[in-house]
């Protein structure tokens, strides 16, 4: 395989050195491997023919044989067409051609058979095919069974180089080349019954049968995912053995008196399990980085602060950052209401913080007066020195980029234990893959008497429905959330906006106070307004999706969101996690636009049928990739997956886990000659440039 990365492809023939750098630019293709692992995406049959009356919407490429009844260029300028009327012998459809148009007159006639491959659209009460791929009876035989579908770029095409082009350069690859070397050793491939790589290779291009074609992907997938989890758990061996950290042994006074005298109530099971998930850490004498994941209200605040007390028990400090202000804020508030009466030191850090208090927070930092920072990333600046910081929480952790996150860790000499907090819910495999190295904690149950939110789809048909019922609840003395996707009006984007939904909401219910939000108003003016609604002076907020993270207003029982097919599921879940936090039934709404696509239906759907944030986080990553997931995007997935996926691939991602973990533990540094073949392969990986410590 070693050659093979060193084989330049223009050397291929057929390609050439101009070809070679379009291919280098357009798909990142620069040698032999790269092209032997440029796979299909999908694969299309070739075997079977279809009649057009056959034809179904929605249906993938079909192949039919026939003739041309007619051809002619229709349009003029940037519109001219070339239109083929096709009939397979009873029915007849429609073929066009915008590009090439002289090429393609010249090689097809009227009256002789050919077989044309395409996708059928209806159109005009016809069916037609745009761009068919075009064989003769003679030419096809070679070609039949299943078809790779190559990824292309438009550029690619324009070129000329299409999907076959590139199979036939694959094929004479495969057929000379003699060095594909097992890329696995001998005993994982046994020992998992995986096809050979060469054999993969082969059939993945060519497959000899769907079987094959499929045991062909998860061997390849499984050596991605191999070497990818090989190499995170390499990092974070090495890591966790150089890294010392805060050994805390005690349970002492603030824990204890908390807990018998503060707790506002019985901690969950899911709580108690996750508290010690957390101790046993903090007691290795290895620095924590664990990420805390648990659905919007089940109670990652008290965690927190139970974890925090235990720093303060050790001798040290601890710090909690938030991403916003309104979040510091009530964090602040909570917390200090809560362990203040224990003689608890809390004190709030933000970018509007006075100088006078900000001075005298330095101090108390640098004296070791101060026990608990809560703050926005103001709390990171240089300037903010800790006598001892043993703890730091990160609320909300997507908010925060890991460059950041990276600078707490620099406050002391012994590097504080990490505990990232998160209500994005994050399915295990993802996380165990984005997130590297970081154990992981799931808070999987919420308080006792919650009812779950009731979520109602509606559309504008039923707009004054809609608002009657959201009277009701304010009639009852509660308060309302109305959400929209912009803050102004947007001439290109048909949406409902803040500014019209303001005053339209106030004319809908003249006797309340309404307050608002959006994200680029001042900070200042944001918690003036925030706060009319958290003390209930105002009875609706009406905001953007700024209100997503942590807001907490028990008394809030409706949520209206429009234009919900705009948002993503992850982001729904979250902002619907904003009502039912009393003990009163809530209702969630989502309004939409009654013309929506057949998927966003279904995506809409999914948040009417569960409140389970996990669920809603499969579907959401199953329907759009992990790449899109909210709060994977914004940390970035620092790799690149060919042909795994780490949505539906999960028992491959443990199994690939599993086994980079037996091996490590048998061979912590690969030097066992069975082995020197891995640590060959990771230092070619493409994914072993991520510094994985970072990733946290
Ligand atoms: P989140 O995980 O979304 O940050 P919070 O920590 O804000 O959730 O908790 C949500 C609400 O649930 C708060 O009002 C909190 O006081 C309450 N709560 C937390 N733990 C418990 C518990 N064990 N029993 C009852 N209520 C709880
Ligand atoms: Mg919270």
């Amino acid at each position: 395989m070693n050659r093979l990365r060193e084989l330049d492809i223009k050397f291929l023939k057929g390609i050439g050195p101009k070809r070679a750098e379009l291919l280098s630019k357009q798909l990142g293709i620069k040698t032999y491997r790269d092209l032997l692992f440029h796979f299909p995406t999908r694969y299309l049959d070739r075997s079977s023919f279809y009649s057009i009356s056959q034809f179904e919407e929605g249906m993938p490429h079909m192949q039919v044989k026939g003739r041309f009844i007619a051809m002619s260029v229709q349009g003029e300028g940037a519109k001219t067409r070339l239109v083929g009327v096709f009939t397979d012998g009873r029915t007849t459809m429609e073929v066009v051609w915008f590009k090439r148009i002289k090429q393609i007159k010249e090689s097809y006639h009227t009256g002789n058979e050919y077989i044309l491959f395409g996708k059928p659209e209806p159109f005009n009460n016809r069916w037609s095919m745009v761009h068919p791929e075009i064989d003769t009876p003679q030419s096809i035989t070679a070609q039949q069974g299943m078809r790779g579908v190559y990824p292309l770029t438009e550029t690619l095409r324009n070129q000329g180089i299409a999907s076959r082009q590139i199979y036939t350069w694959i094929q004479s690859i495969l057929s000379s080349s003699t060095d594909i070397r097992e890329t696995l050793t001998d005993e994982i491939v046994k020992r998992l019954r995986l096809m050979p790589l060469r054999e993969a290779l082969v059939n993945i291009h060519n497959p000899g049968s769907v079987e094959k074609l499929n045991a062909a992907r998860t061997r390849l997938k499984f050596e991605e995912l191999f070497y990818l989890q090989l190499n995170i758990l390499r990092y974070s061996r090495q890591r966790t053995s150089q890294l010392p950290g805060f050994r805390f042994p005690r349970i002492g006074e603030y824990f204890n008196r908390f807990y018998s005298e503060q707790l506002p109530f019985e901690l969950t099971g899911a709580q108690k399990r996750v508290i010690k998930e957390i101790r046993a850490d903090m007691t290795t004498g290895r620095q924590m980085n664990r990420l805390l994941q648990g659905d919007v209200g089940s109670g990652k605040t008290l965690v927190a602060l139970l974890c925090m007390l235990i720093a303060l028990d050790n001798s040290t400090q601890a710090c909690l950052m938030a991403p916003t202000e309104i979040l510091a804020t009530q964090h602040y508030e909570t917390l200090s209401k809560l362990a203040s009466a224990i003689g608890v030191n809390i004190k709030l850090l933000t970018g509007s913080t006075r100088k006078k208090e900000r001075d005298m927070i330095h101090s108390q930092l640098e004296d070791g007066s101060l026990h608990i920072l809560i703050g926005t990333h103001a709390v990171i600046e240089d300037n903010v020195r800790f006598k001892n910081l043993g703890f730091v929480v990160i609320d909300e952790q997507h908010r925060f980029g890991v460059a950041q996150r990276a600078r707490l860790w620099h406050k002391n000499s012994t590097p504080p234990h990490v505990l990232v907090m998160t209500a994005t819910p994050i399915p295990r495999t993802l996380a165990m893959t984005v997130y590297g190295d970081l154990s992981v904690s799931v808070i999987d149950e919420l308080p006792p008497g919650r009812k779950p939110v009731t979520t109602l789809l509606r559309y504008d048909t039923s707009r004054m429905s809609v608002y009657q019922g959201i009277g009701k609840e304010l009639k009852a003395g509660r308060q309302a959330y109305i959400v929209y996707p912009l803050i102004k009006e947007n001439e290109k984007l048909d949406l409902r906006c803040l500014e019209e939904g303001y005053e339209l909401i106030r004319e809908t219910f003249p006797q309340y106070k309404v307050c608002y939000v959006h994200g680029k108003m001042k900070p200042s003016e944001k918690e003036h307004q925030m706060s009319l609604f958290v003390s209930g002076e105002a009875r609706i907020l009406v905001a953007t999706t700024v209100i997503e993270v942590g807001v907490n207003v028990p008394n809030a029982t409706v949520m209206l969101i429009e234009n919900a097919e705009r948002f993503g599921l992850s982001q729904l879940h979250q902002l619907r996690g904003r009502v039912g936090r009393g003990s009163d039934r809530s209702y969630c709404i989502l309004m939409s636009h009654e013309k929506i696509a057949k998927d966003t239906r279904k995506r809409l759907e999914i948040m009417t049928s569960t409140t389970d944030g996990f669920v809603i986080a499969e579907a959401d990553m199953k329907m759009r990739g992990p790449g899109d997931i909210e709060g994977t995007m914004q940390s970035g997935i620092p790799f690149e997956l060919h042909i795994a996926n780490l949505a539906t691939d999960g028992q491959l991602v443990q199994l690939a886990r599993d086994t980079a973990t037996e091996i490590l533990d048998a061979d912590p540094t690969l030097s066992a000659p069975q082995h020197r073949l891995l640590l060959r392969e990771l230092s070619t990986s493409s994914n072993t440039t991520i510094d994985w410590s970072r990733i946290s």
